[in-house]
């Protein structure tokens, strides 16, 4: 049987993965996340996905989690037909006009604070850098820009101003409607696109809380000015995705893997799930195989043990949606042999008790060379604190509750069960080992670190234990 892969993996969803079948195939293929792009498709659209996936998680046993992705404040240029040919040295002007007949090389833009916020010498790019122009003049609407390389401008190209986010607020309407949509679907996971400070995070968990819905928020990484904001987003914020495509744009892309570095160091310090997002196998969109950057680029993820690698196009729209899935395990795995040859514990001693039984159930599952580590969690606390120890053995989360058992999918190493849990906790220990022997996780005679409850004179007293079953 192939071992538990520890690092997640979150395929994004798109024409070419929406199917019932294609899900299936994700399912099967080891998907752990499937995220749901709101700056494509409607709800009628993502409403059908999430039908298919309730479905097949259903008929397969399997946890695959929801999250849905929310457009965020995003600047766009609009409709430009035909596409602009630009030459390096070529001027272009971005306006604010509405409704006027454009003169050519003129091209509207979807905000109208572009103005207020693009200063004389500014570099705008489009697509994440496919394109760079310069500004070279501003005037009360309009902004003339020299460009800085040749490529092709079309419509609703995404823009973006170097070492600067744009002043529009972190929710925008359309989002307040997805995020509407995704109360009503029930989904695990919502990713907050350009956040750039804590509070807007707060208020959404208020209004999360006010509507009864358990959704765990997630901050995309992705605005120059989140950066200096990180200790307090990581803080409040249930996971941080490090959306590197528009990080790489409003920042030089030479941060990227330091900024990569540092917010998964701060991520496992606050014991709060990271995905590493974007490009990851981006030539794997159109060929069969990947490059060799890219399996390095994977490997160097699961080496810094981050909780989640994301695919964006190569499943949403890419020729080869299940060969990258499969490209993506298949490195993971190659590079979780490789961390296993020298396990180390994670975290600080704390005064904290929950973190320290968690770290205590680490420190004895690598020294005892145990089997599996079992986690018997109503909340699923208390697998989340032992993930964050990365023990070397895999983690198998009870619970009773099937939505923690999916908010368990982001992180790191637990696979997550649902177990009926009885009054007296020997019998759910009971329970939990003949499900893990019956699909030959575990057999008889394996040792294995348990975390459960036990009843001491009334009242229950959390443990951990080293059992041979
Ligand atoms: C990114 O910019 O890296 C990213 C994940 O954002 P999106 O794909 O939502 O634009």
């Amino acid at each position: 049987m192939n071992p538990l892969r520890k690092t997640k993996i979150v395929c994004t969803i798109g024409p070419r993965t929406a199917s019932y079948e294609m899900l299936k195939k994700l399912a099967l293929g080891g998907m752990n996340i499937a995220r749901l792009n709101m700056s494509h498709g409607d709800h009628g659209w993502h409403g059908r996905v999430i039908n298919h996936l309730k479905r097949i998680n259903r008929k397969e046993e399997s946890g695959v989690a929801i999250l849905l992705d929310t457009k965020g404040p995003e600047i766009r240029t609009g409709d430009v037909s035909p596409d602009i040919h630009l030459k390096s040295g070529d001027t272009l002007t971005f306006t604010v006009r509405r409704k006027a007949v454009l003169e050519e090389r003129c091209v509207e833009v979807s905000y109208d604070g572009f103005i207020d916020d693009v200063a004389l010498d500014d570099i705008i790019l489009v697509d994440g850098g496919m394109l760079h122009l310069q500004v070279i003049s501003k005037g009360a609407s309009d902004i003339i820009c020299r460009s800085l390389d040749d490529g092709l401008l079309g419509s609703r190209r995404h823009l973006n101003i170097r070492g600067k986010s744009a002043d529009l607020p972190s929710i925008t309407d359309k989002d307040r409607a997805d995020i509407a949509f995704a109360i009503e679907q029930g989904v695990d996971f919502i990713a907050l696109s350009f956040i750039r400070s804590a509070a807007a995070i707060k208020d959404l968990q208020r209004h999360l809380r006010r509507q009864k819905a358990r959704i765990d928020l997630v901050a995309k990484i992705e605005s120059a000015e989140a950066i200096p904001h990180l200790p307090e987003i990581i803080a409040v914020a249930d996971g941080v995705m490090i959306a590197r495509g528009d990080l790489g744009a409003e920042l030089p892309f030479e941060e990227v893997p330091h900024l990569q570095e540092e917010i998964t160091r701060r991520c496992r310090q606050a014991g709060k799930p990271v995905i590493v997002a974007t490009h990851m196998l981006e030539s794997m969109i159109i060929n069969p195989t990947p490059t060799r950057a890219e399996v390095t680029d994977i490997t160097q993820a699961v080496l810094q043990e981050v909780d989640c690698v994301m695919l964006s196009g190569e499943t949403a729209t890419g020729k080869y949606p299940l060969k990258a899935l499969a490209v993506m395990d298949q490195v993971a795995r190659r590079t979780e042999e490789r961390l296993a040859l020298d396990p180390k514990v994670r975290g600080e001693a704390s005064d904290n008790a929950k973190h320290e039984i968690a770290r205590t159930a680490a420190i004895l599952n690598n020294n005892l060379h145990a089997k599996a580590i079992l986690v018997f969690t109503r909340r699923g606390l208390m697998a989340v604190l032992v993930s964050g120890c990365r023990p070397h053995a895999p983690i198998h989360a009870f619970t009773n509750s099937s939505h923690v058992k999916r908010r368990l999918a982001i992180h790191w190493g637990v696979q997550a069960f649902i177990v009926k849990f009885s009054k007296a906790p020997e019998t759910t220990i009971r329970r939990a080992v003949q499900l893990l022997s019956s699909r030959g996780i575990v057999s008889s005679g394996d040792r294995v670190i348990v975390v459960s409850d036990i009843l001491a004179d009334g009242t229950f007293v959390e443990t951990v234990q080293v059992r041979i079953i």
